[in-house]
């Protein structure tokens, strides 16, 4: 069983302080969907947590079982069990998804014979054409290609904790099912059962993943957390009792083609 335990993370980028104070607590088998407002700090967390470099942590601590993860490389946070799905997966030309699984797998301790089997058998399972294995990584993908590229690699490497940024995004309704089948999967089978924060803004995914928390980060912070009943709370009431206070609108007044006209 494995415990992510943040707390208190503070961090900057670019200057300005983005997570002022986060705390959350992970554990194999739970499903933590966190929501919140454009720009409140989500992708911000999931970068820092994987050691994005570009971030500075002012404050607070991250254990992985007990391992403090901020004084990890990120790929010594990967072989400790954490994966990260990204908001928009990076493309690397020149490096076949083929071989990077095959690196990362053996890297992490496994044999390389076990690896072409499990490809096989996680594309399968969410309908991801195996023609993208020799291509290169997520170069000239659509979207919903990348997220299923994101969710192979979940597949194939099973983690002890994932945290998925917008695993929804650029995903067709049947595409979205199989992803988060497998997804919901993970959290009661295999080697160990799965840990999961998801970042969403979207109802649908939590339908198939049943969070067992719903978090709401704005401001940096953690301001409410609660079942699944709160995500569709936020889905009529928007975050409206979360938001910064917003100063009057002082520019100049837009002109609106459709107003009354004037002086004519
Ligand atoms: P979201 O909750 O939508 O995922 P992000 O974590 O991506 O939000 O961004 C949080 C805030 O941090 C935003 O205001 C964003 O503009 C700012 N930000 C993100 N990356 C940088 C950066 N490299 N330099 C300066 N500001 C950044
Ligand atoms: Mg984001």
């Amino acid at each position: 069983m494995s415990e992510l335990v943040i707390s208190g993370l503070k961090a900057t980028v670019g200057g300005s302080e983005i997570l002022r104070g986060v705390d959350l607590t992970v554990r194999s088998g739970e499903v933590h969907a966190v929501m919140g407002p454009n720009g409140a700090g989500k992708s911000t967390l999931s970068h820092v947590l994987m050691g994005k470099p570009g971030y500075d942590v002012t404050g607070g601590s991250v254990t992985l079982d007990d391992a403090d993860l901020l004084s990890m490389e990120t790929w010594e946070r990967a072989q400790a069990g954490l994966f990260l799905g990204m908001q928009y997966p990076t493309e690397v030309p020149g490096v076949s998804l083929d071989a990077m699984l095959r690196a990362s797998f053996v890297a992490s301790g496994r044999t390389p014979e076990e690896v072409t089997d499990r490809v096989l058998v996680e594309a399968g399972r969410i309908g991801f054409d195996e023609k993208f294995l020799t291509r290169p990584l997520n170069v000239d993908l659509s979207g919903g290609e990348k997220k299923r590229n994101e969710t192979l690699q979940l597949g194939v490497l099973a983690p002890q904790i994932a945290i998925l940024d917008e695993l929804d995004s650029g995903l067709d309704v049947d595409a979205l099912r199989m992803v988060a089948r497998r997804v919901k999967a993970a959290t009661t089978e295999g080697d160990g059962p799965l840990g999961v924060l998801v970042i969403t803004h979207y109802s649908r995914l939590l339908e198939e993943l049943q969070p067992d928390h719903v978090h709401v980060l704005a401001k940096g912070q953690i301001l409410a957390s609660g079942g699944p009943e709160l995500a569709t709370e936020l889905e009529s009431t928007g975050y409206a009792g979360y938001a910064e206070e917003e100063e009057e609108p002082s520019g100049p007044v837009e002109f609106d083609p459709f107003g009354e006209p004037h002086g004519v």
